[in-house]
């Protein structure tokens, strides 16, 4: 299958911390003229049915996607699944546990906000939600940026969120051989997002690599709205080099935050095996539409 394909396999909705609907991603991924669509709300699958349901009504192909939150090297890691069953037990019962200490750290997060002057971001970042079991940091940072404290999100992770700031809590998430695995049983492929986004040393680096690939991952984020022009360069390099297969998706989270359009990536390498030329039979199409090629040219 072409590695021209404009295929948009990362973005979230308001089930995680993006602020469309699932149906509004669907609309707006056919707009720009995504031609292969997934949803991958953190730690999450809620939205699962609604994003395939619209995808389909509007002839667009579709794989379940979801994003895991890991941590590996003490640092916090993000695998992408793709094309899984989600009615998969096991990998419901993981999402379910990852998400749960989520409430906890918010409340620290709080606290610790209260202490350097900024008191009720709890209840203030609570409104932002969509989902009650996904509190995120960036439910936070569009709290402290509406309150003043900062002109963008962008600025509230430098000052308040990342590590070693005055909001950011440490948290156990997933290991990496369970997320791995959770989506690998489910029949899904296991993608390393944003590689470039972890400031890994070339040591950790080489071990998420190569242990990602001996618990069954199979493919890589070469293509994203966090990596420069040099750095999908370096990752082509990387999945080549651990025989892996390339993604591509955009990060999508909201009109006014994100900086990358969903559909509007450059496309893959022509060298690079697409994971979605590992995810054929996992593709959902519209009735009648069998393969993609088909639906490219209208028969
Ligand atoms: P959490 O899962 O609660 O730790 O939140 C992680 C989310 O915060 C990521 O998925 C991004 O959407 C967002 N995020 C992380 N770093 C930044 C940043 N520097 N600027 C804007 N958003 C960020
Ligand atoms: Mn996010
Ligand atoms: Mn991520
Ligand atoms: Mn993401």
């Amino acid at each position: 299958m072409s590695n021209s394909l404009n295929a948009d396999l990362h973005c979230h909705s308001v089930v995680s911390d993006g602020t469309l609907t699932p149906e509004e991603l669907a609309a707006r991924a056919k707009a720009h003229g995504v031609e292969l669509w997934a949803l991958t709300d953190h730690d999450e699958i809620g939205g699962q049915r609604r994003a395939a349901a619209a995808a389909l009504a509007l002839d667009l192909p579709y794989l379940c996607g979801t994003e895991i939150s890991v941590s590996f090297a003490g640092k916090t890691v993000h695998i992408v699944g793709l094309g899984f069953d989600p009615e998969d037990a096991n990998l419901q019962d993981g999402l379910q546990a990852t998400r749960e200490g989520r409430s906890q750290r918010a409340m620290e997060m709080a606290e610790q906000l209260a202490r350097v002057g900024i008191p009720g971001a709890y209840e203030g970042a609570l409104k932002f939600v969509g989902n009650p079991e996904l509190i995120s940091r960036t439910h936070f940072a569009r709290f402290l940026v509406e309150r003043g404290a900062c002109r963008d999100t962008n600025e509230v992770f430098r000052k308040y969120l990342s590590d070693g700031k005055p909001g950011f809590v440490p948290h156990r998430w997933a290991s990496l051989k369970d997320a791995v695995t959770w989506i690998a049983q489910a029949q899904g492929v296991a993608v390393i997002a944003h590689p470039a986004r972890y400031g890994l040393s070339a040591n950790e680096e080489y071990a998420l690599f190569s242990e990602f690939k001996a618990h069954g991952g199979r493919a890589v984020e070469v293509v994203t709205g966090s990596h420069s022009a040099a750095e999908c360069l370096r990752y082509a390099e990387t999945a080549r080099e651990f025989g892996l297969a390339a993604s591509r998706g955009s990060d999508f989270h909201s009109p006014e935050e994100s900086r990358t359009e969903l559909g509007s990536l450059p496309r893959l390498a022509q060298d690079l095996t697409p994971v979605w030329a590992l995810l054929q039979d996992r593709i959902q199409r519209a009735a009648g539409r069998n393969t993609l090629d088909q639906t490219r040219t209208g028969n």
